[in-house]
């Protein structure tokens, strides 16, 4: 665990994987900010904003004093890629200046900030290690998405994910278990597979849509939305993993957000995960589920 000494603007967010990796806050906030489910960055201090190329610098040499070895860097907060592909490439040079160490960067990112930006662009950043970007799609569902307000659409971020691996990056799709409600929870979980099928990401996450702060701000744009409970959700994971024809991507729902951790390889470990989640449904004294406060929302 890397403990920095330069000064956040909390809330900062990661992926789990990212624990151990130097986290540079290249933006504050997220260039979007409008999806109804997601409160990571509504606090006053978290508007957009680019950082100033003096602080990141600044920000990069007193990390490098500190920890010289730093292997991994995931650039913050909510979508880094909105920088100019100009800016990322002086970020990417600096990192590989001050980290003889460096073997990737990481970052969140959302499909339309990828559309001002060339395959031969994203070549030139992966060649400066930039390696994997998480893209939280939440649904492959248009209908879906369209309520929350995501602002893409199942071929939007097909898109982007096809334009990521043609420019030999890694992906890391998220899809929001429960997002479509009791309502539309089956078309979100079949189109959230041709979503992922579609694209062949190497990395896939699921997890349980939740509203710490209540789901007012969701229901003014989707009124009829009702939170599956914890079968409702493994009925459509269920269904999710069925409908996926993965060839080699590996599979976590293991966020703190999920009642049930399944960890494997998609496609040769799905009948193994769907044997977990029918037994989840069966037995779910004996499954060895999460406890709500165990949940960690
Ligand atoms: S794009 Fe991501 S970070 Fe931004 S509001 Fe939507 S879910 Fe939140």
């Amino acid at each position: 665990m890397i403990i920095p000494t330069i000064d956040y603007i909390e809330p900062v967010f990661r992926p789990p994987s990212e624990a151990n990796s130097f986290i540079l806050q290249v933006t504050n906030g997220c260039s979007w900010n409008k999806c109804t489910f997601c409160e990571m960055y509504t606090a006053p201090q978290k508007k957009f904003r680019p950082t100033k190329d003096d602080q990141v610098l600044a920000d990069i040499r007193s990390t490098a004093s500190n920890w010289p070895g730093v292997r991994k860097v995931f650039l913050a907060d909510g979508d880094a890629m909105a920088l100019s592909y100009r800016r990322l490439e002086q970020i990417l040079i600096w990192l590989n200046e001050h980290f003889p160490n460096l073997q990737r960067v990481s970052s969140y990112c959302l499909p339309r900030n990828l559309k001002n930006k060339s395959i031969e662009e994203l070549q030139s950043l992966n060649r400066l290690k930039l390696d994997l970007l998480y893209v939280g799609a939440e649904s492959g569902d248009d209908l879906v998405l369209d309520r929350v307000q995501k602002g893409e659409t199942r071929e939007s971020t097909i898109a982007a994910l096809e334009k990521i691996k043609t420019a030999g990056l890694r992906s890391s799709v998220m899809i929001l278990n429960g997002l479509g409600g009791t309502r539309y929870w089956r078309q979100h979980a079949m189109n959230s597979a041709a979503l992922v099928n579609a694209a062949q990401p190497d990395f896939l996450a699921t997890l349980v849509v939740s509203f710490p702060m209540g789901d007012q701000r969701l229901k003014q744009h989707f009124p009829e939305f009702q939170l599956p409970d914890q079968q409702q959700l493994f009925e459509e994971v269920k269904l999710f993993l069925e409908t996926t024809e993965l060839q080699d991507t590996v599979f976590r729902s293991d966020h703190a957000s999920n009642y049930l951790i399944l960890k494997g390889r998609l496609g040769k470990d799905k009948e193994t995960m769907l044997e977990q989640i029918n037994f989840a449904i069966q037995r779910p004294d004996a499954a060895g589920l999460r406890q709500e406060w165990q949940r960690g929302l």
